[in-house]
């Protein structure tokens, strides 16, 4: 009788601990969500010095219009990204890394949280005033000029 109830003391003790893990994982899930978009660009830490500063620049057109790029790109509450934005020069990316390795116009995008290519529009990109094909895969480099001109389709 004894052996039989402990038997089943266990079982809701697993139990338990299998709903405490379900929720933890579910809540880490939840708070980690907008960390996710740019898992590949990491935050700053504190006391590690940078080995690589570099700026790049990047304007966007639609339809003729040059528009407004936010300077909070890359700056979270607890987290300055290693590619981000400051108020100073409109378009001017920061790439602030505390290791040596390349960074991507892809990147940058997924740390803004927007898409490269933007439906219903045609999409003519020039690094440094010559056309490229190379989309998001540009490595950023110091003292680029990235122009992304987009036109609406017709
Ligand atoms: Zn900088």
């Amino acid at each position: 009788m004894v052996h039989k109830y402990m038997k089943k003391v266990n079982a809701l003790i697993i139990f338990s601990l299998f709903l405490v893990l379900l929720v933890l994982f579910s809540f880490s899930k939840n708070k980690n969500s907008l960390s996710q978009i740019s898992a590949d660009v990491p935050c700053l830490l504190p006391n590690l010095p940078l080995v690589m500063h570099l700026h790049s620049e990047l304007s966007i057109e639609i339809d003729g219009k040059i528009q407004n790029i936010p300077n909070t790109i890359g700056i979270e509450k607890s987290c300055e990204r290693a590619i981000h934005m400051h108020n100073d020069t409109m378009g001017k990316i920061h790439v602030e890394s505390q290791t040596v390795r390349d960074y991507t116009l892809g990147d940058f995008f997924s740390v803004w949280g927007e898409k490269i290519e933007k439906e219903n529009y045609d999409l003519i990109m020039t690094v440094n005033n010559q056309p490229s094909k190379e989309s998001s895969s540009v490595i950023l480099k110091n003292d680029q000029k990235i122009k992304l001109v987009y036109t609406a389709k017709k």
